[in-house]
C-alpha cells in the first residue's frame, strides 16, 4: 500500500511540474514582444496586450496606444523617443495599462471608467487617465500628418472599450475588441458583456473603412477579423446545451491559442451559457 502512495506522490508531482512548465511556457510566449515597422512613422508591438506607436514627422509627438506590462512595457518604452507623448489605452486590463507609469509626463486618454472599475482591473497603483471620452464619443487629434480617431465603443470586452483608427492608413486598432486566433478573455469582474460586445463588432464594420487591423492580441489581420470574432461568439452561443454541436466547435477552433482556465473554448461556453441566463 505504501507503495501505492510513494507512486500516486511521484505522479502527482511529475504532474505538478509539467503543469507549472506549461504554465511558464505559455507565460513567456504571451510576454514575448516582436517589432513590426509598418511604415517610417508608425510601429506596432506585438505581445503582451498588442500596442501601436505613432510617431510625428518631426519626431517630437508621439501617439502611444496601450502601454503593456512589466518587462516587455520597458521593451517598448526605449522605443518611443518623443518628448510630447500621448498614450490610449484602449481598455483597463493590465497587460495594456501596465506601462503608463513609465511615461510620467505623458497625457492618458481612455475609456470612462469609474475609479475603483479601474483600480480593480489594473491594480491599486495605476494611474487612472486624465481625460475619459463618454460611450459613443469620438475624439479626433493630429499627430504629424495623420488624422487619429479616438472612439469609445461603450460596453463590450469590459466596461468601456476605446478603439483608435488611423485615417489615412486606414489601420484601427481594436484592443481586445478582437482576439485574432486565439480564445478571448472574458471576465465577469471587467462587465464583459457578449451581446453588446457583438454590436460593437458590426458598429465598427460599419464605421470605418479598414486595410489593417491590429487586434488586442494574436497576430496583424485586416476587416475580416472583425466577422470572425462575431462567428465564434455566434458558433459558441449556438453550441450551448448541445453536445454535437459542441463537438463540431471544438474542432472547428481547435488551432486557437488558449490558456485552460482562462482563456479556451470551455470558458467561452461556460461564459455566455452565464450571460443568457442572467439576462432572461
Ligand atoms: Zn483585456
Amino acid at each position: 500500500m505504501k507503495k501505492v502512495f510513494k507512486l500516486v506522490g511521484l505522479l502527482m508531482v511529475v504532474a505538478i511540474a509539467a503543469g507549472g512548465i506549461y504554465v511558464w511556457q505559455a507565460y513567456q510566449s504571451f510576454m514575448k514582444v516582436e517589432a513590426i515597422q509598418y511604415d517610417p512613422q508608425l510601429a506596432i508591438y506585438l505581445g503582451c496586450g498588442n500596442s501601436v506607436v505613432l510617431t510625428s514627422e518631426d519626431g517630437s509627438a508621439a501617439l502611444v496606444v496601450d502601454t503593456k506590462m512589466r518587462a516587455a512595457a520597458e521593451i517598448m518604452k526605449d522605443k518611443v523617443k518623443a518628448k510630447d507623448i500621448t498614450i490610449v489605452n484602449t481598455h483597463d486590463h493590465a497587460d495594456h495599462v501596465g506601462g503608463n507609469s513609465l511615461y510620467p509626463q505623458a497625457k492618458i486618454i481612455s475609456g470612462d471608467y469609474t475609479k475603483k472599475q479601474w483600480q480593480d482591473d489594473a491594480g491599486k497603483a495605476s494611474r487612472y487617465p486624465d481625460i475619459t471620452l463618454k460611450s459613443g464619443e469620438e475624439k479626433v487629434l493630429k499627430i504629424g500628418s495623420e488624422t487619429v480617431h479616438i472612439y469609445n465603443t461603450g460596453r463590450a470586452h469590459t466596461w468601456n472599450d476605446v478603439v483608435v483608427y488611423f485615417e489615412n492608413r486606414k489601420l484601427l486598432v481594436t484592443g481586445d475588441l478582437v482576439f485574432n486566433n486565439m480564445h478571448p478573455a472574458m471576465l465577469p469582474k471587467s462587465g464583459t458583456k457578449v451581446a453588446l460586445w457583438i454590436n460593437v463588432l458590426d458598429t465598427l464594420a460599419k464605421k470605418y473603412l479598414i486595410k489593417t487591423l491590429v487586434p488586442g492580441h494574436g497576430p496583424v489581420a485586416d476587416q475580416k477579423a472583425l466577422a470572425a470574432m462575431k462567428d465564434y461568439f455566434v458558433a459558441v452561443g449556438d453550441a450551448i446545451g448541445n453536445k454535437e454541436k459542441q463537438v463540431i466547435l471544438k474542432e472547428k477552433y481547435k488551432n486557437y491559442v488558449s490558456f485552460p482556465g482562462m482563456f479556451s473554448i470551455s470558458n467561452s461556453l461556460k461564459f455566455i451559457e452565464q450571460e443568457r441566463k442572467e439576462t432572461k
